[in-house]
């Protein structure tokens, strides 16, 4: 049974993208994942997705996003769930925007567990923090994101410092927490990606 895990485990490339808002987390797991076969999960982007066809969890969640705070875990946690149940025989994932609070966290670890998955990486982009938000600032004038104000720009990254930075040490703990510069081109920074991953055991 042991062996068995074992092997499973060194079978799935789970990676949980990391970093602030505006770090480049999406365009480089979008990449990542097309190259490896992996199923990009941005959390984001699923709660955009609902609050755009307007259902009961888009209607709940809107002014949330808005205001640049945190959704619920519970609903992040139950959304994560059943997005991984629909890619039961995937290569592997790539978690971009989450886990972003300790309970987020712990809940994917469990998650991980009951299925013998594990994550293989958290992958830290590592940018200035001027240069995030003058990326922050382009974003808002190109893709008209609602939470891309100045007010809430500024609430993200305090948001991000209170409950998403303290799980640095909760991967270092685990050893799998790995920084990599995200400054330069995109092409530069899917490069050193490939380069950490593909020395991965
Ligand atoms: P993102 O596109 O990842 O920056 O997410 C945009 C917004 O969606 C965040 O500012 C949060 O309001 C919400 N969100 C996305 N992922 C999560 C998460 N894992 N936990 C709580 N809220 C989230």
């Amino acid at each position: 049974m042991v062996r068995q895990r074992n092997a499973k485990y060194k079978t799935m490339l789970n990676l949980i993208f990391f970093g602030p808002p505006g770090v480049g987390k999406g365009t480089q797991a979008a990449k990542v994942a097309k190259h490896y076969n992996l199923v990009h999960i941005s959390t984001g982007d699923i709660l955009r997705a609902e609050i755009k066809l307007e259902t009961e969890l888009g209607l709940k969640v809107k002014d949330i996003i808005a205001s640049g705070e945190l959704v619920p875990d519970e609903l992040l946690i139950e959304i994560l769930e059943s997005t991984c149940d629909k890619h039961n025989g995937a290569n592997g994932f790539i978690f971009d925007g989450f886990p972003r609070t300790l309970r987020q966290a712990e809940a994917l670890d469990e998650m991980m567990d009951r299925r013998s998955w594990k994550v293989t990486k958290v992958i830290s982009l590592e940018v200035p923090e001027d240069e995030l938000l003058s990326r922050l600032v382009n974003r808002a004038l190109e893709q008209g994101r609602t939470d891309d104000t100045a007010d809430v720009i500024r609430n993200r990254l305090v948001v991000y410092l209170k409950h998403t930075e303290p799980l640095i040490d909760y991967y270092r703990k685990q050893d799998i927490f790995i920084e990599v510069p995200g400054m330069g081109t995109i092409e530069d920074v899917f490069a050193s990606l490939c380069g950490v991953i593909d020395n991965r055991y």
